[in-house]
């Protein structure tokens, strides 16, 4: 599910339903509320990608690399301040 933001991003939030262990720490530590996990599998679900700041917080904390967060820029570029770490 995406959503542009004021500032033009597209921003993008993906949950592989096959991966989701359905912890819910995603659903805790959301800082905006974006996800939820019903019952009766309580898998995350994106119920309001228009709050979505793009923090990526869900994505770093999921044990099971089961969300995917993309932010695009209005030309539809990363924007520079998205870096990667860990490289070599
Ligand atoms: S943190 Fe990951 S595994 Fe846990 S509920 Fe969220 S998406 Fe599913
Ligand atoms: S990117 Fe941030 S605001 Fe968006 S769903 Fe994930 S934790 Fe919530």
């Amino acid at each position: 599910m995406s959503t542009p933001d004021h500032r033009g991003r597209r921003i993008e939030v993906q949950v592989n339903v096959g991966l989701c262990r359905s912890c819910k720490i995603c659903v805790e530590f959301c800082p905006e509320e974006v996800l939820v996990a019903r019952p009766p599998l309580f898998v995350a679900e994106v119920a309001r990608i228009e709050a979505c700041t793009g923090c990526r917080m869900c994505e770093f904390l999921c044990p099971d690399w089961a969300i995917f967060v993309d932010v695009r820029g209005p030309a539809g570029r990363k924007p520079s301040r998205i870096v990667t770490v860990g490289g070599c």
